[in-house]
This record gives structure tokens, sequence and C-alpha cells, in this order.
């Protein structure tokens, strides 16, 4: 079996500790198999990439994305109208840009017609070069919801509660719930709570029951309360989470992944904005800081996603969301960590994420330290995905 391996650099391992300056990574196949000092690295038969200067980490992981989205101003009700055959496409290269930016791995958080479990699959099989992902499927909405181009429309809970063992059937590895409105989109609906309590048990209920993780898309604390109690995974956005609700997400251990690209890219270009959608953009920011702030503070678990594909949003910024998440409290090594070992944790994909002996080799390189700054990981150098160099 080949061997290879990194030497000489400066090594992150995922986790929060300090890196280690002058360490050696050695996988076979796709497996690391051994991980120290570069004076004890056994490199005999290996081939080596030397890499003084050069800082390794675990490849990233985007917690949110939505492959099948042009990330334009008409992208996200745009994808309702296009050739299901162009979407397709469409998904394939942006799961490609993924990992070309050092995304190994992209938990895809609603696409039309579930495109996105077929690319998961496809990249599974090795029929595409791509980011690995795992796939929601078809989020899940009520009849004229926030997200419906990326949906399944459904009402009631027996309905709801169908509808989740219908994505399972499809292949979905998560399920995506739609329980409030948005800032995207028709059937935006603003931060309405739009499912009831007894949809959201319904959905928890089922996913859980078929052993699968919820995510749901939240705006504002009343539909925050309504996800605790349902006993959802993962929320997304949180915007306005109160210090209360953070500390009961800490001890439920629920993962907040608030998305702050997406609105941050929409601020940069406000002179291209609809007035309306510049004022919703500018009132979830505002919201979505301050909570995201209180959050990290109060010990929450908050992930980098990215919500790539909403408009201006392209693949691969993960970087800039981790930049935000350290401004607002995190720092550089948390950031890291959100982008690495805590998404895999969150996503029981323990064997990723983290570079120890034993998990996955998927292995970013990039130029410069990111703990000093985080824009070094904009300079990938190269990208291995299951022990091959991409
Ligand atoms: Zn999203």
């Amino acid at each position: 079996m080949n061997r290879h391996a990194v030497t000489g650099a400066l090594l992150f391992d995922g986790t929060t500790d300090p890196p280690r300056p002058e360490h050696t990574v050695v996988w076979e196949g796709n497996r690391i198999s051994w991980v120290g000092p570069d004076a004890e690295a056994p490199l005999d038969g290996t081939v080596v990439v030397e890499a003084k200067g050069d800082a390794l980490l675990p490849g990233l992981i985007d917690a949110h994305v939505h492959l099948c989205l042009e990330p334009t101003i008409d992208g996200v009700d745009g994808v309702a109208e296009d050739p299901i055959e162009r979407v397709m496409a469409r998904s394939i290269d942006n799961a490609a840009r993924l990992l070309a930016a050092g995304i190994t791995t992209a938990r895809d958080q609603g696409s039309r017609d579930g495109v996105a479990v077929r690319v998961a699959g496809a990249q599974r099989n090795g029929e595409i070069v791509a980011a690995r992902i795992m796939a929601a499927g078809r989020g899940i909405t009520p009849t004229g919801g926030h997200g419906w181009m990326l949906g399944v429309e459904a009402d009631g809970p027996e309905a709801v509660r169908a509808a989740v063992a219908a994505e399972v059937a499809r292949g979905a590895e998560i399920i995506k719930l739609f329980p409030t409105g948005g800032v995207l989109g028709s059937g935006s609906h603003g931060f309405d709570v739009v499912m009831t309590a007894a949809e959201l048990e319904a959905a928890v209920e089922e996913a859980h029951r078929l052993g699968v993780l919820v995510g749901a898309h939240i705006h504002g604390p009343e539909g925050i309360e309504m996800a605790l109690e349902a006993g959802i995974d993962t929320i997304e956005h949180a915007t306005g989470i109160t210090a209360a609700q953070a500390r009961r997400a800490a001890a439920q251990g629920v993962a907040l992944v608030p998305t702050l690209t997406g609105i941050d890219v929409l601020q940069d270009r406000a002179d291209l904005l609809p007035p309306d959608l510049l004022v919703r953009a500018l009132a979830v920011g505002a919201a979505q800081a301050e909570g995201i702030r209180i959050a990290i503070a109060e010990g929450a678990r908050v992930l980098a996603g990215t919500d790539s594909g909403t408009p201006f949003n392209p693949p691969g910024l993960l970087p800039r969301e981790m930049r935000l998440l350290a401004g607002l409290g995190m720092g550089n090594a948390g950031a890291i960590a959100a982008a690495t070992s805590l998404v895999a944790d969150t996503l029981r994909m323990q064997d990723r994420g983290v570079v120890r002996v034993g998990a996955i080799a998927d292995l970013l390189l990039v130029d410069g330290d990111p703990l000093a700054d985080l824009t070094a990981l904009e300079r990938p150098r190269m990208v291995v995905q299951d022990g091959a160099a991409r």
C-alpha cells in the first residue's frame, strides 16, 4: 500500500490544543498511520511532501451548504424553474469547488428534489471528485413555507412524520426542517413560526427512530424555544437566541450553525439589493451577531457553516465564516475546531475532522499560520481527501 507523508508542518489536530511545530503526518491508503515530531518520523518507502512554513490541518467541514443553488440574487427562487439536469450539474460543480477550497466534507441542508443525495452517492462511489456530502435531501416545510423550492411541503404531524420517513428512504442522511420564515426567496414569512410543536415533535421522533439527526432553520427566539423543546439536534441561523436558550442548548448538546457569512456578504453588496431585502438582512445580521456572541460566552457549541448558494455566497467561504465566529469571541483556535472536530463530532463522523492515527486521511495544507491569521486558510497548497491528493 502506498505510504504518503507531509513533514515539517505546523500541525493542528482539529482540537483547540496549541499547534505543534515541525511535525509529520503519515498515511497509508485512506487512513492516518503515524503522527509525531519530524525527527522520529518513519519515512522509509514513503512519498514525502516537505511543508516547512506551512500549516497542516484536518480537511475543513462546512456544516451548512446548498449545492443546488446559484449564488445570485434570483438564485433561490430560480432553482425552482431550472431544468433538473442543470440543477444536478451545478450541484456537482459546487461540490468540486468546495473540495478545491479545502473543504473535504460538507453537510447539504436542503436541495431541490433532493439532488444533493445523488451527488453524495456519486462522490462515495468515486464517480466524481468532490467534497464528501452528508445530504438532507429535501427540507420539510409547510405548504407555501420558507425553503419550499428546496423542500417538500407537509402539514400536520402525521404528514410531517411521513415526509421524514420518505426523505430517509430516498437516501437523506439527516433531516432538515423549516419551522420559521427566513430572509430569502418567496414565502419567506420573516421570523414567523410556521410549524406547530406537534409537527416538530413528530419530525424529531421519527428521525431519531430512524437513526438520523434533525437540523432546523430558525430565526427568532420563539422558534428556538420550540426547537429546543422538541429535541432538535442542530439549530441553523439561531437568530436572536437568548442567554437562557444558549445555556439550554449547551446542556442538551444542541449545536448552533449561525451561517453569518450568508448575511455578511449581503451587507457587502448593499447597493445591489432590493431595499426590503437589505432591511431584513441588516436586522438578521445584528440579531445574529448579538445572539451568537452570547451563545459563545455561555458555552454553547457553535459550528462553522456558510449557507453557500445564497446570493453572493459561492462555495468555499468557510474561512470567512471562521473569521466572523472568531470575532464574536470564539478566537482563531475555537474557529478551527468549529470547522473541523466539532462538526464531525456533532454529525457523528468522529473518524474525520481530526488528525490522529486511525482517522480518515482528509488533510489541508495551507501557506501560513491560521492561529495567527485565519486568511491563511484561503491559501490551500494541497488538499488530501481519503488519502488522495486532490
Ligand atoms: Zn440554508
